[in-house]
């Protein structure tokens, strides 16, 4: 592909927003690979056609068309879709036509860069023979990643609750397979089992997210848990408990991390991640928390106009957050238990943490209200080592490992940060067995209190 220089901003307001994806691939970028299946799977159970792309094959490409100075993920998701167009365009020859694609690119407000990667992926796309009719479809943490526009509003809130409820199985379906995979009767097995339940629940989700059929999901989730469990080595006697927390997308992108928590595995230890549903509730409880603090400072300023507008909104963000923390506690609390998957917290929780150790404040925003207390509440639940995993450079975790590290070291509670890029570190392994070494001191010392 040759680029040509962009003259014009314009399609920035044009075609990056939400499109209608009627007739259109709706392609999703794979982060999390449950997770991303699990999302299309419902999105094509309500008439979308949504495809989860190949990630990682493409880095080249996103190393070319990026300078360095980004963040990783953002150059990752620029191969990923590159690479998607360029498949497409050797396999459809002629008969490609980019209108018939929306790449789906959501945002965030706030201080870090994830609001600019769509921006500058379409600066990327413009520069592109054809690739400027490639719509990006975006979803903004500003309204909590409503999804309205993207389908009829009748069925908005039933898509919405839908996608969420994909979200928190596949964290569950992440999490068994951490559960069992330090104890497998055979090397491999486990990661053939969850691939094979993440396309079962693809059925199950196509079939039964439309009519918010969510007891038959979980009665399928049940039964894959059954079978989960026969896997286990009864044997095999319970591990270290590793926490994970950092960056969304390379702490969940098993290429961007370096397959991180079958390296922690391979040491020794029983690795449970920060769950993906936590940053939804997160953007739901911090809509929620600015609407509260902007309706107080009407009612200061005396503004009625805006008191109401607030108001409705409070209304608005705190029944979709309450539905959510309802709908998570359900699953949790049918399926959690039966083979000691840790449950989840809630924001509220975590943002209590922060209050009363005072070190940081949602106010400030970014991960780091969510990684900073989840290190803290691994700590109190008895884990026997954090790692903070984050891209290179990483403005949120790079905070959160500034203000955590002095706290653990005072705990005697072994931290290690993992920063990445697309480089290999020549020392990160060692690292990683010299951090295993410290968790196994701390498990022999205090034992293992955690699920
Ligand atoms: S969270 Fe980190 S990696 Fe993500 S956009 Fe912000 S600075 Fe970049």
């Amino acid at each position: 592909m040759k680029s040509k220089k962009v003259v014009s901003f314009k399609s920035l307001n044009e075609t990056v927003g939400r499109f209608n994806p009627k007739e259109r691939t709706f392609l999703i970028p794979q982060m999390n690979r449950i997770g991303g299946h699990l999302l299309a799977a419902t999105f094509r159970g309500f008439g979308i056609r949504a495809k989860v792309m190949d990630t990682y094959k493409g880095l080249d490409l996103g190393m070319e068309y990026t300078s360095g100075k980004e963040c990783y993920p953002c150059q990752i998701t620029t191969g990923d879709i590159l690479y998607f167009m360029n498949r497409e365009k050797e396999r459809l020859g002629e008969a490609f036509n980019p209108d018939n694609y929306i790449y789906f690119m959501p945002e965030s407000s706030g201080p870090c860069r994830f609001g600019m990667y769509n921006k500058y992926q379409r600066i990327i796309l413009d520069s592109l023979p054809d690739l400027n009719r490639l719509k990006i479809g975006s979803l903004t943490t500003d309204d909590g990643y409503s999804l309205s526009g993207i389908i009829d509003s009748q069925r908005v809130s039933d898509l919405r609750r839908s996608s969420y409820f994909s979200v928190v199985v596949a964290d569950i379906l992440d999490r068994l397979l951490w559960r069992i995979r330090p104890y497998e009767k055979e090397p491999g097995i486990t990661d053939a089992f969850i691939e094979e339940s993440m396309h079962r629940m693809e059925d199950v989700f196509e079939k039964c997210g439309p009519g918010k059929e969510f007891d038959r999901i979980l009665d399928e989730m049940e039964q894959v848990i059954r079978d989960g469990k026969a896997l286990i080595d009864p044997g095999i006697p319970r591990k270290p408990l590793i926490g994970m927390v950092g960056e969304i997308y390379v702490r969940s992108h098993v290429h961007a991390n370096q397959d991180l928590i079958r390296v922690l595995e391979r040491y020794g230890a029983e690795v449970v991640n920060a769950s993906i549903a936590e940053w939804m509730n997160y953007t739901s409880y911090d809509r929620l928390r600015d609407a509260k603090i902007a309706f107080r400072l009407s009612i200061k300023q005396l503004r009625f106009g805006l008191v109401k507008k607030h108001l409705k909104r409070i209304l608005g963000f705190g029944s979709e957050l309450s539905y959510q923390e309802f709908r998570q506690k359900k699953v949790y609390d049918r399926l959690a238990s039966q083979i000691g998957i840790v449950p989840d917290h809630k924001v509220g929780h975590l943002e209590g943490i922060l209050k009363e150790n005072d070190v940081f404040s949602f106010d400030a925003g970014t991960e780091a209200c969510l990684s900073i207390p989840g290190i803290m509440e691994y700590a109190r639940g008895g884990y026997h080592g954090v790692v903070n995993v984050y891209p290179f450079t990483c403005m949120p975790s790079t905070i959160t490992s500034s203000i955590i590290k002095p706290m653990m070291n005072q705990l005697g509670i072994p931290y290690l940060d993992t920063p990445y890029d697309a480089g290999i570190q020549p020392g990160r392994e060692a690292a990683i067995r010299t951090f295993m070494y410290q968790a196994y001191q701390h498990f022999h010392q205090h034992g293992r209190k955690a699920a």
